[in-house]
């Protein structure tokens, strides 16, 4: 018999409910041992930014549990091939895990699952990527929320401190002549000093980083994040998205350190802000209940109606969207963003996610997938609530007709265009007063700020008005209000 420890989205050894599980039941004596699966199929959405992000994670967990003497295995291939050969070589197994909430892997785990049952062993697996179990919060019908705000009262409600407390979690029990290394004949095992980080984006991986973020904000921005979380230019946001996906920072300890910062806070001010990121905390969970109640969202709609809109896949308009070259400043600057740094402001997600749905009317499902690949902090549940949001397709969806002006947008929040020249250096000698609209200057001012439109830099590629009208009229075809 084996105790096998998988490591999935919970990249650390703190804090963690089903670790702390494995340990707590791990009869004396009994052989063990930690892994963790690098499965290239599932690389598709895997960008070369996110991929240094996991290693780098990689790494540091391996190197903190081999300062306890415990070694991680990293084998590369398919999750349920490995186990067909675990089980083979060693019988009967009990697996602990901590769940997840995507159709593909829940699809996965239950294969697993069919394996280890096969020989008459036991999984166990534990919420821990929540603050509340997916699916756990409905309303009085029994239903799921559609609308985020009921569901956040709701669960404003049932949150207690039993839901964010340290699963504390004790290593010291286990013997390293119990460690079994698998040494499997059909799967590789990768050594964590040969993982790769060629390709860096702007967060850095690993616990250590993680935990550096979370102390950071708490000390000098969850008090102004409410201010702040909306100014591309400033960073007013905590930056946490790719730890609390990848788990090198725990939910529970991300809201413990929002709870505590809103024990201490004195001003009116900083209560706000503290409970404005508890409910950005919310808007994730949301999103996670809502793919959990609808498997369905990895190809289709929300509003299943709206998978009849005459959607358009121009290819050379998507090309120039991806590039940052549509020549409206505010959407090119956060796809630069996006591309360089593998990371983009929410606001700036919005309007980048509204402009292409909406301005350029082009299917959601390829920018989800875009953002996907580019992302170091992809989430599929945020990332596809995030892009449902912005088509009107999805829960809480923003309705049809109300479309963001990208100029609206960027002269509200990059008033003097700081985040936009940034990002594109051809407009860094553009005055504010062009920066969000350069189409607007003449030939002289062209000259002036060294900078010919449809030269140096494109011209819009749409005009907002009329893109306005036929997004409208395209949804009025599917359904009369
Ligand atoms: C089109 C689109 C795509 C998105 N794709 C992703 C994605 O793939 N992965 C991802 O983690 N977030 C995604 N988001 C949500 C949000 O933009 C990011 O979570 C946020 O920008 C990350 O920055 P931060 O960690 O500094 O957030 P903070 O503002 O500090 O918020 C704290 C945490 O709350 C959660 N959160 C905040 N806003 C949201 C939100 N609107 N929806 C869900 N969770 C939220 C995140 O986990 C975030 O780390 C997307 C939003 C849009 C509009």
């Amino acid at each position: 018999m084996l105790y096998v420890y998988w490591f999935r989205k919970d990249l650390r050894t703190d804090d963690n409910a089903a670790l702390a599980g494995f340990f707590k039941n791990l009869p004396d004596g009994s052989k063990f041992c930690l892994i963790y699966i690098k499965n290239r199929n599932s690389f598709n959405y895997f960008g070369e930014k996110r991929i240094s992000f996991l290693n780098e994670s990689l790494k540091e967990l391996s190197r903190s549990l081999s300062e306890k003497d415990l070694d991680l295995q990293i084998i590369e291939g398919k999750s349920a091939g490995i186990f067909r050969e675990i089980t083979e070589k060693y019988g009967k197994v009990i697996l602990y895990f901590n769940r997840q909430v995507e159709p593909y892997c829940i699809k996965r785990d239950k294969e697993v699952k069919e394996i280890i049952d096969s020989v008459g062993g036991q999984v166990f697996d534990y919420n821990d990527t929540c603050i509340l179990e997916p699916g756990e919060v409905k309303n009085e019908a029994g239903d799921q929320y559609r609308v985020y705000t009921p569901f956040k009262n709701k669960s404003l409600g049932i949150i207690g401190k039993s839901h964010y407390a340290n699963i504390r979690t004790d290593l010291s029990s286990l013997k390293k002549e119990n460690e079994t290394d698998l040494s499997l004949n059909r799967h590789k095992s990768i050594k964590s000093e040969d993982l790769k980080s060629s390709v860096k984006g702007i967060i850095e991986g690993g616990r250590n980083s993680g935990i550096s973020l979370l102390k950071e904000f708490y000390e000098n921005g969850i008090s102004e994040y409410k201010e702040k979380r909306d100014i591309p230019s400033v960073t007013g946001t905590s930056m946490l998205s790719a730890h609390l996906h990848f788990g090198t920072v725990g939910i529970r300890e991300a809201m413990r350190t929002a709870m505590s910062a809103l024990n201490k806070a004195e001003s009116e001010s900083s209560k706000t802000g503290i409970q404005t990121w508890i409910n950005e905390l919310l808007w994730r969970e949301f999103y996670y209940h809502i793919t959990f109640f609808n498997p369905r969202l990895t190809s289709e709609s929300f509003r299943n109606e709206y998978d009849d809109l005459n959607w358009s896949y121009d290819e050379e308009l998507f090309d120039k969207w991806c590039r940052g070259m549509t020549g409206f400043p505010i959407v090119d600057a956060g796809m630069r963003q996006l591309n360089s740094e593998g990371w983009l402001h929410n606001r700036v997600r919005m309007i980048t996610a509204m402009f292409l749905t909406k301005d350029l009317f082009i299917d959601w499902r390829l920018g989800e997938k875009y953002f996907a690949e580019n992302l170091i902090d992809m989430d599929f549940s945020s990332n596809n609530g995030g892009w449902q949001w912005c088509a009107s397709t999805g829960v809480d969806a923003q309705p049809y007709f109300r479309i963001f002006n990208p100029y609206l947008q960027s002269k509200k929040f990059d008033p003097k265009g700081d985040y936009i020249r940034k990002y594109i250096p051809e407009l860094k000698n553009v005055p504010s007063e062009f920066i969000h609209e350069p189409d607007k200057m003449s030939s002289d001012d062209m000259k002036k700020y060294n900078v010919i439109i449809g030269k140096d830099y494109p011209a819009g590629i749409t005009e907002h008005s009329l893109a306005k009208e036929r997004v409208v009229s395209e949804f009025k075809k599917i359904k009369k209000y």
